[in-house]
């Protein structure tokens, strides 16, 4: 399996829209790395995760043909996760899908998220958006990859999960956005003895340690990572990705990965790609 980053910020970007803080006027001047688009990611190439307002640049930049892509996976509705009125430019008019043979672009998620979907496509799309409601630690079969959202410790009214995605005899977790993982979570992969290859972290707090509930800062990723290999989960083979990074977490790019690779995490930067 593959995954590439193709924005890794919270809701602002970074350096944020309208911010002057030390760490935009930093990630601005050194750029690279440390210039972060909103949050979405591709799992080999073809299972989307998450639609932000950034989508249209990240197909630019990536050369990701974005009529070919049929399945989309939403975390949650906030809006550097999910841009809803975007999809309506897939609609006729809009969109010249190749000889008419695209495929209905299906965006899966809880409750809130794909109604906010339909809401938006019902009258512009419905025949080239589909929205499907995912239920809580349910696996779903999209496109041979088996799919289940999890409980996340995020907003509540956001409808936000965490993925587990399994496909050829690999996992991975997506856990955006989240704060240290709910009971519930450690319950269901508990019981189906799950190995994780690739777990993404959220780390919208950076390096500081007081970030635990609604998002994570390093500290309480490392308790994820040992709590992890603790219940079996994970190994020394595992990947751990640390990823959703916010400006209010102070370390640009240069100095989180300065501070977490020596202790075995990858750094997540716009267009990073990691086969495992
Ligand atoms: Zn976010
Ligand atoms: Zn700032
Ligand atoms: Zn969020």
């Amino acid at each position: 399996m593959k995954i590439k980053y193709l924005g890794t910020a919270a809701a602002e970007g970074w350096p944020a829209l309208f911010c002057t803080c030390r760490a935009c006027r930093l990630a601005a001047e050194k750029g690279g790395r440390n210039v972060r688009t909103r949050s979405q990611a591709i799992i080999d190439g073809r299972l989307l995760i998450d639609f932000p307002a950034d989508t249209y640049w990240h197909f630019i930049k990536n050369s990701i043909p974005l009529d070919r892509i049929s399945s989309c996976l939403i975390t949650h509705s906030h809006e550097d996760h999910l841009y809803a009125e975007e999809f309506c430019n897939r609609r006729t008019g809009f969109a010249y899908l190749d000889g008419g043979s695209a495929p209905v672009l299906t965006v899966y998620g809880t409750e809130k998220p794909t109604k906010l979907v339909s809401a938006a496509t019902s009258g512009c799309a419905p025949d080239r958006v589909a929205a499907v409601q995912l239920e809580r630690f349910a696996t779903a079969d999209i496109e041979g990859y088996k799919v289940t959202p999890m409980d996340a410790d995020h907003d509540p009214n956001a409808g936000s999960v965490i993925y587990i995605i399994e496909h050829g005899g690999k996992t991975l977790l997506y856990a955006h956005d989240t704060g240290i993982f709910p009971e519930s979570d450690w319950t269901y992969m508990t019981e189906r003895g799950l190995r994780f290859d690739f777990v993404s972290l959220d780390c919208t707090g950076g390096l500081y340690a007081q970030y635990e509930h609604g998002h994570m800062g390093t500290d309480a990723c490392e308790k994820m990572r040992a709590k992890l290999i603790a219940n079996g989960l994970a190994d020394e083979r595992t990947v751990f990705c640390l990823n959703h990074f916010s400006h209010n977490g102070g370390a640009i790019y240069d100095e989180i990965s300065a501070a977490m690779e020596p202790g075995g995490f990858l750094v997540s930067y716009d267009g990073m790609e990691v086969e495992f």
